[in-house]
């Protein structure tokens, strides 16, 4: 008999059953499993740390790469990009040389990298293989007091398990060289990717002329079906000091909640910070990391209390995050703190870098809580009406059916305008937010059908979704089409993935990222109608 494998995501929500699995221990592994049809039958995808919330790693039949053994960080480096682009990097000192060290490897690349020419300038990355975590990068990086701009409270998921697809987090400071902030993506300089024909490519963000390769952008929304991501470069920052101040906000209606978290958003931004919140619906409290830069010279005299505040906020942040339920005595701890202080700003404290990322327990069994959300993301101008009436909707949605996710998790992420798919595709920079819905249990059936109600209401308010990271998406392959770049490899793309690039072939009209660049107004206008077809596609099924 045939050994078939069982392998699930996080939430153990999605089985799949490929052929063939191997957890490759070295890149020339990977190489030979891509050129090898006869041994490794297709598709081939690679596997992360599976924490997707959705059946992206569906591969039945094919042949599953576990990444995980590829986890060394190679070392710092500098890449070329135009003097003009971001700021999310160091200009390297003509002092400076190229330096080897045994645990880390700075050099230089290109021929006018030295001299970092009038228009180029020389950004400061770092190389890892794609099985390495994000936690573990972050911690390398706390060697050399370096961060990235990314920092997500998913501090498990691997490189590879990000590079093609969608991730979202409040991040602060300057934009990265390629003009985004607040998703990994936005921070990838460059990547190795393993082809069909067993090959290693290097794909980069900016060509020699230091313009962004148009390539790149089709390849970030590709989901690995070019290829598997075997190492990549990703632009690195100095530490940036940061105050976060808590705002708990206590029952609040819909409107006011919502010019509440406007006016918080727009203080912070205004000096570079950002937020983040969470509405949660079971204990009627929304709370608010409102963060923001700061000069290191600036930071509270009282760092020791600063530390014990902040580690004391993180693990109670954390334990709620992994269950995503918020125990009573942390709201009635944080409801304490807001009547003694009399305003919504209950705590404040500093830290020398961002960067609380969590690394959750790989298997943790079904019978306890596990978080699970689904993403939409939109443009700002539509937070009042997404924010105010996705609550109203949901309050509506619980006294029809007596269900309730158990709150909302709300990020603020800045694109490039330089992509060409998925979520954060637009025509310009622009400031777009997420307004995922929580709960405790992937597994839940009534969960599964509220996500499908809601997607329908989502949609048709311009919502774009991800295909990691919003669940039930297959039910839309109109919807997610806008998620996919590119032309599929038949060697790479999944039976799941392929219905996605079908339904952007049959109908590219429903591809909002492929639209020809109008007015403003106009591309617009497009991009509602396109929607209102895809929730009458969700109406119909
Ligand atoms: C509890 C929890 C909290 C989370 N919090 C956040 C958060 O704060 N912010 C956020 O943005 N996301 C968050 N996520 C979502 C998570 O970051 C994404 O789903 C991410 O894609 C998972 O990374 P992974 O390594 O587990 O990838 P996987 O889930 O294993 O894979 C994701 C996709 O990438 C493909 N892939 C994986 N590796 C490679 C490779 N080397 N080459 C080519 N393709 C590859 C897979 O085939 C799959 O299609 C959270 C998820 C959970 C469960």
């Amino acid at each position: 008999m045939a050994l078939t494998w069982q392998l699930e995501n996080w939430g153990k929500s999605v089985q799949t059953s490929p052929a063939v699995y191997v957890l490759a221990q070295a890149v020339e592994e990977v190489q030979k499993i891509a050129a090898d049809e006869a041994a490794f039958p297709g598709p081939v995808r690679a596997s992360g740390a599976a924490l997707s919330v959705t059946a992206c790693h569906s591969n039945d039949g094919g042949t599953t790469i576990g990444m995980q053994k590829l986890n060394r960080i190679i070392g710092l480096c500098y890449m070329e990009g135009p003097a003009a682009a971001g700021s999310g990097g160091k200009l390297l000192q003509s002092s400076e040389s190229t330096t080897t060290t045994a645990t880390t490897t700075t050099t230089m690349e290109g021929s006018a990298a030295a001299g970092a020419g009038a228009n180029l300038r020389s950004i400061e990355c770092v190389e890892a293989q794609a099985g390495v975590t994000l936690a573990q990068l972050q911690s390398f990086l706390d060697e050399h007091g370096l961060e990235l701009a990314f920092c997500a409270e998913i501090g498990s998921a691997t490189l590879g398990g990000v590079c093609f697809a969608t991730t979202k987090d409040s991040s602060i400071g300057p934009a990265c060289p390629s003009g985004g902030l607040g998703d990994f993506q936005s921070g990838l300089m460059s990547i190795a990717v393993v082809d069909e024909l067993g090959n290693l490519q290097e794909h980069r963000l900016f060509g020699t002329d230091g313009q962004q390769d148009a390539s790149f952008q089709t390849l970030l929304d590709s989901q690995g079906t070019q290829g598997i991501a075997v190492s990549m470069r990703i632009a690195v920052r100095p530490y940036t000091p940061m105050i976060t101040t808590l705002h708990v906000l206590g029952s609040l209606t819909a409107p006011d909640l919502v010019k509440e978290l406007q006016a918080l958003h727009a203080d912070a931004a205004s000096t570079q910070g950002n937020i983040f919140a969470v509405i949660d619906l079971t204990q009627g409290l929304t709370i608010v990391e409102h963060r923001t830069p700061s000069d290191a010279g600036k930071m509270p005299a009282r760092v020791s209390l600063s530390r014990l505040i902040r580690k004391h906020w993180l693990s109670q942040k954390k334990r709620s995050f992994q269950r995503s339920y918020m125990t009573t005595a942390v709201k009635l701890e944080l409801e304490l703190l807001r009547q003694v202080r009399g305003s919504s700003a209950v705590l404040r404290y500093a830290s020398a870098r961002r960067g609380d990322v969590f690394e959750y327990p790989q298997d943790v069994p079904t019978s306890e809580h596990r978080l699970v959300y689904s993403y939409y993301s939109f443009d700002l101008d539509a937070f009042q009406e997404v924010v105010q009436e996705g609550l109203e909707w949901v309050s509506e949605y619980k006294s029809k059916t007596g269900f309730s996710p158990s709150g909302f998790a709300v990020y603020f992420v800045t694109t490039s305008g330089q992509r060409v798919g998925g979520p954060y595709a637009s025509r310009g920079p622009r400031t777009k937010f997420s307004f995922d819905p929580l709960y405790h249990d992937p597994c839940d059936d009534k969960w599964a059908l509220f996500v499908q109600m809601f997607s329908a209401s989502a949609c048709a308010k311009g919502g774009r979704p991800a295909l990691n990271q919003t669940v039930g998406i297959e039910k839309y392959p109109e919807w997610g089409a806008s998620d996919v770049s590119g032309t599929p490899k038949a060697r790479f793309c999944s039976e799941w993935m392929r219905a996605f690039f079908d339904a952007k072939d049959q109908d590219t009209n429903q591809t909002p990222a492929t639209h020809t660049p109008a007015s403003r107004d106009t591309a617009d206008t497009t991009d509602a109608l396109d929607n209102q077809d895809a929730a009458d596609t969700i109406d119909r099924l």
